[in-house]
């Protein structure tokens, strides 16, 4: 049996800003991240990360997860014959996930995380903490593993998405694949840009979808 201080099930944003801010607060934790995947992987994502994103990761010590990625300061969205334009108070990014994700799983493991890649079955809950797959014990564990949570199922909670809202979710994406990547980012407001708009439901359509970097 392995023992850590701090269990991370899913290695995403979610996952990486958790162990990220555990090591921040506490650097000798014994901190494991599990991911059924290896890395670089995708997901399904309009790749739009807005700059609180960056602000949270410079309170955990991270500064230079988009260089090399050019922001974005303009939004120029078209419905027919509205256009929404202007530009954003603040930049955006939109990077692949396949190489934003990756990025921040090498920060983790910078900070002291360690990276092991398990698809997590079985969750036990005992007296003194909680055992994984009958291999891995910690005191505490948190469940980072996405839409279709292993680790929520385990410990008998309701999912947390409807199979119609992955759905939409989905058509969204193809949405996503179809337009140019500057619509794309309007996915990642997390506040309204202000916007010299004729068209005020556009406008309210662009806003925000934060990705949860600080909220595990
Ligand atoms: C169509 C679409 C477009 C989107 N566009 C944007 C956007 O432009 N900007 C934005 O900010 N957000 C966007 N989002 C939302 C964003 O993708 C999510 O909020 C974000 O990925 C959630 O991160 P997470 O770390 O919680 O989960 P995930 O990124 O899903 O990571 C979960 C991790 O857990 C791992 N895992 C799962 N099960 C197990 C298991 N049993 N054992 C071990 N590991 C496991 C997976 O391999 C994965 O790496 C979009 C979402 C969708 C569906």
């Amino acid at each position: 049996m392995s023992e850590w201080d701090l269990v991370v099930v899913g290695a995403g944003p979610a996952g990486t800003a958790t162990a990220l801010g555990a090591l921040h607060a506490a650097p000798t934790m014994r901190v494991l991240l599990l991911d059924r995947d290896d890395f670089p992987r995708d997901k399904t994502c309009g790749d739009g990360i807005a700059p609180h994103v960056f602000d949270a990761l410079a309170e955990v010590g991270v500064h230079d997860l988009a260089e090399g990625w050019a922001p974005v300061h303009r939004l120029d969205l078209a419905h027919r014959t509205h256009t929404v334009n202007g530009r954003l108070r603040r930049p955006v990014w939109v990077i692949p996930r396949a190489e934003f994700d990756a990025r921040l799983v090498r920060a983790a493991i910078e900070a002291g995380a360690v990276l092991l890649r398990q698809r997590v079955r079985q969750v036990r809950v005992g007296d003194d903490g909680v055992t994984l797959d009958n291999d891995l014990h910690a005191p505490l564990l948190v469940g980072a593993d996405g839409a279709y949570s292993a680790v929520r199922a385990a410990l008998g909670r309701p999912a947390s998405i409807t199979r119609g809202e992955a759905l939409s979710r989905a058509a969204v994406q193809v949405w996503c694949r179809w337009v140019p990547s500057s619509l794309r980012t309007a996915w990642s407001y997390a506040a309204p840009a202000r916007l010299g708009s004729p068209s005020r439901r556009a406008a309210a359509a662009a806003r925000p979808a934060a990705m949860p970097v600080a909220t595990a």
